[in-house]
């Protein structure tokens, strides 16, 4: 569906937005005897200006439609010069998780807790901010001095409202301990759940995948996900296409627009219900499928702060502005 500039944010749009969404996942499903999924939706993306002045590629509607990811930012890629590079200062989080994926180049990180470390290619910071965590997130002093190439993925993920104020815990995964599997043309890392066989061991508190994909033009993926769950493909290079047989079978739904089902760099898939996903690559390709339980409970952002009503925003920012906002 094309997305109407300038409403897109208000809330009519937004409620009349969500019955399609939920219509074309469940309609799609009822005349599909295999359950594959399908492409319901494609969203484009955009480039956003984020942190210290660094620029991020992101799909451009958000929030409840990718229940229970709240952003994707894909970091770059950028080549920095000497002294370029740019992150973001020293600021607060709460009601939410921020997982940091590094494709290319150095960063590192520092908390209120004097927690510290460094993300290298193919490191997983698995941040849950719980209650609270004040953090600074910035390229290693070599990009800074050196410049080079950065590329890499911040996604946040919400966190339903019974865990919203829970312990703020990380898990990191290096590269070098990272689940990964190569088999017929199809490379995946798998940061949360499983994928051909291998499974991660991040604890989440509600269901999450969130896997990498490369595969070669040609190859093909048989990804099974639960079926209660949201799922999502990210494609940040080349094609792919979500294959399924029975699309003959389709209703014309949600005003009789089918969607298509290729998805290329750039865009975010957004899928219908379903227990698998048939994936063939249209070229080389680079995605991210990504899975979680829709939470169905209200959203209440302002800015790096993600709780469920207006008066949990006001106490954040009463508590960060009297120091209670960390423990
Ligand atoms: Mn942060």
């Amino acid at each position: 569906m094309l997305a109407v500039k300038g409403l897109e944010n208000s809330a009519v749009y937004s409620l009349f937005h969500r019955i399609i969404l939920a219509v074309k996942r469940k309609t799609l499903i009822r005349y599909d005897m295999n359950t594959s999924r399908s492409v319901v939706e494609i969203v484009p993306t955009h480039i956003v200006t984020e942190g210290g002045g660094f620029k991020v590629r992101r799909p451009f509607r958000m929030g409840k439609v990718m229940s229970p990811f709240l952003l994707i930012d894909e970091m770059g890629p950028v080549n920095y010069g000497p002294g370029e590079a740019v992150g973001a200062p020293w600021h607060p989080h709460r009601g939410f998780e921020t997982v940091t994926y590094l494709l290319d180049g150095r960063m590192r990180h520092e908390d209120s807790a004097g927690n510290q470390g460094e993300l290298n290619p193919g490191d997983v910071q698995w941040m849950t901010a719980g209650r609270g965590i004040i953090h600074c997130e910035e390229p290693h002093e070599e990009i800074l001095r050196d410049g080079g190439r950065t590329h890499g993925f911040q996604i946040w993920v919400n966190l339903p409202a019974s865990h919203k104020m829970m312990r703020p815990r990380y898990q990191e995964v290096p590269s070098s301990e990272s689940p990964t599997v190569e088999k017929n043309g199809v490379w995946a890392r798998v940061i949360a759940g499983e994928c051909m066989g291998e499974e991660s061991a991040i604890d989440t508190k509600i269901p999450i995948s969130l896997i990498h994909v490369k595969m070669n033009s040609g190859s093909r993926l048989s990804q099974e996900l639960e079926s209660g769950l949201n799922g999502m493909i990210y494609v940040f290079g080349g094609e792919i296409e979500i294959e399924n047989e029975t699309k003959v079978k389709i209703s014309p739904v949600a005003f009789g627009v089918r969607t298509k089902q290729q998805i290329k760099d750039g865009e975010l898939g957004i899928l219908s219900e379903g227990d698998v996903i048939s994936i063939k690559s249209k070229s080389d390709s680079e995605f991210l499928i990504l899975a979680g339980p829709e939470l169905n409970e209200p959203i209440s952002r302002y800015g790096p702060f993600v709780m469920n009503t207006r008066e949990e925003i006001e106490q954040a920012f009463i508590d960060y502005r009297n120091g209670n906002f960390v423990g």
